[in-house]
């Protein structure tokens, strides 16, 4: 399927002495504000307010981009790539509630409106599409591609996934029976025992081996050429795996897990070696599900090579509610004890998690999601005090893709009263999905054209880290640069995400402040 470029249109330019726009690029001068804390003898804190001076560049030249997707056949796969093609040309389709067009609700990117400043003239907010902050790539432009152990061409997944009218369905049809994912690698002690009978479009071999690495990289490529790509960006949306053990001389380091690969080393998980293979290959590459695709030894190869990474998990759902919830109880003072997570769905994902191991990977994923926000109140809570979190999955078929989640918050509030606070969320679980793959793959683009250097004009411009921890708004267990802290709290991974982009075109922060309406 082919991509294609689409003249930039900036619907805005800064009028600064700090911005210079060239043809090819954005060149900012910023200067990044921060609040260093020192303690005295005795222990009281000093606030000095600091200045770093940063350059920044964002390249222009957006390109031809296209996204590979493994486990392209499954529900997410099938749904985002009709969904890209029914935007693409803009189809509308008859519902029982009448008609509905195309849209990219739920996507950050291209649903979202960011404040850029306020009217000269009237005082009134301006705000614009996110998507037009920077040159970012159009959805509707990605070329689409991918792997699946499952043979089936996308418009049989789509069927199977149930998710989609049948009249939106019949006009994407005929260009996704031409769809077929690329044979895949499977390692089943990885995935649940009842995912077999759908393997049979597999490379040969059940464990790691360098001919798998060799062969996703030469998918890649070829990839490339059929489709006249700049670059691509992949994103793991195949099944849940178990856990990998960290295995000191095995997947501790980025020599040793090559080794290990090469040795057929049984630890060695199939989203391992796409990663290790994207990696080598200088592609982003997003871990879409839970488990432990980024062994040290994995992250070490990717900050070595300069290549981006980005993961776990899709925060779709049911976190997504509780990272914008817990957010908001603790800061009004709350005390949250418990919270009670269930869910139930008949997805294919619903099936795979029936099986323990994979469950615990989501179990981890979901259980640390408050952890930050809680660390941070030290008036509710003791050092290492947690409220109580449970989180409940099971597969009931009946309900197909349209996942149940029920969550119980149970909170202390003025002198000793309780709040509970229950939620009762059904949704399309691959419809939420959908477009948090569009804007993990838009942005992770976006950050392969955004350089930086310190105030030295003389340094090169480098990348960001390797570890692409702006993407945390769009993922349940925030992958980040070792040692540095995970912010699970939606409305600061927003922000950082809106601010890092307003200061790629030398805009302060929006500070939420707006004096200009609250003086005398
Ligand atoms: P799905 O089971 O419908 O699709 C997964 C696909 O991956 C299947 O087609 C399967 O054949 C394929 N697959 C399995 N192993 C593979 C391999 N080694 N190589 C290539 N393909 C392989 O699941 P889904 O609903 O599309 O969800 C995909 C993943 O996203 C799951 O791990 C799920 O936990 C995760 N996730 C989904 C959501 C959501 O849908 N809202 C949210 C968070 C995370």
């Amino acid at each position: 399927l082919n991509g294609s470029v689409r003249q930039e249109s900036s619907l805005f330019t800064v009028q600064s002495p700090n911005v210079v726009y060239t043809e090819e690029e954005i060149k900012s001068k910023y200067a990044y504000q921060t609040t260093e804390i020192t303690r005295t003898a005795d222990n009281k804190l000093v606030a000095t307010p600091k200045a770093t001076n940063y350059n920044f560049k964002v390249n222009r030249k957006v390109g031809k981009v296209g996204m590979m997707l493994v486990g392209w056949g499954g529900n997410n796969g099938s749904t985002v790539t009709a969904g890209i093609l029914a935007n693409r040309r803009n189809l509308s389709w008859e519902t029982r509630d009448g008609k509905q067009t195309s849209n990219y609700y739920g996507s950050i990117v291209m649903g979202s409106t960011v404040k850029l400043g306020s009217d000269a003239k009237t005082g009134e907010e301006i705000n614009i599409p996110f998507h037009d902050l920077l040159p970012m790539v159009h959805p509707n432009d990605l070329a689409i591609g991918g792997w699946d152990i499952s043979s089936l061409n996308l418009a049989e997944s789509m069927d199977r996934a149930q998710v989609l009218e049948p009249t939106l369905k019949n006009q994407v049809r005929k260009e996704m029976v031409e769809m077929k994912p690329l044979p895949s690698i499977y390692y089943p002690d990885f995935i649940a025992a009842n995912q077999e009978d759908r393997a049979d479009n597999v490379i040969k071999g059940d464990k790691a081996c360098w001919a798998h690495v060799e062969q996703i990289q030469k998918d890649i490529r070829d990839f490339k050429a059929q489709n006249g790509l700049d670059k691509v960006v992949i994103m793991w949306t195949a099944n849940t795996e178990r856990y990998a053990d960290i295995i000191p001389g095995v997947n501790d380091t980025a020599d040793n897990l090559i080794n290990s690969i090469k040795a057929g080393h049984l630890e060695v998980a199939p989203s391992t070696v796409f990663a290790v293979a994207a990696i080598l290959e200088d592609t982003p590459f997003i871990n879409g599900s839970p488990q432990n695709t980024f062994v040290p030894g994995a992250l070490q190869l990717a900050e070595q090579r300069r290549a981006f990474i980005g993961g776990d998990d899709f925060k779709s759902g049911q976190t997504k509610m509780k990272s914008a919830l817990v957010d908001f109880l603790i800061n009004a003072g709350i005390k949250l004890t418990s919270i009670a997570s269930y869910n139930h769905l008949g997805n294919n994902d619903g099936k795979n998690l029936s099986s323990q191991k994979q469950f615990r990977s989501k179990e981890i994923s979901k259980s640390n999601v408050v952890d930050d926000m809680v660390a941070a109140n030290h008036i509710l809570y003791e050092k290492d005090e947690h409220p109580d979190h449970t989180v409940v999955i099971k597969y009931m078929p009946a309900v197909g893709d349209n996942k149940r989640a029920l969550d119980e918050y149970y909170a202390e509030i003025f002198m000793g009263g309780h709040q509970t606070i229950s939620l009762f969320n059904i949704c399309e679980d691959s419809l939420l999905a959908s477009p948090l793959i569009i804007d993990l793959v838009v942005l992770a683009e976006m950050m392969t054209r955004i350089s930086w250097q310190s105030d030295n004009e003389g340094e090169d411009y480098k990348g960001f880290h390797s570890v692409l921890s702006i993407l945390s708004y769009m993922l349940k267990a925030p992958l980040t640069p070792p040692g540095t802290p995970v912010v699970n709290a939606l409305g600061k991974q927003r922000s950082a995400l809106i601010n890092i982009f307003r200061a790629c075109v030398g805009l302060q922060p929006e500070s939420e402040m707006t004096l200009e309406h609250k003086l005398f």
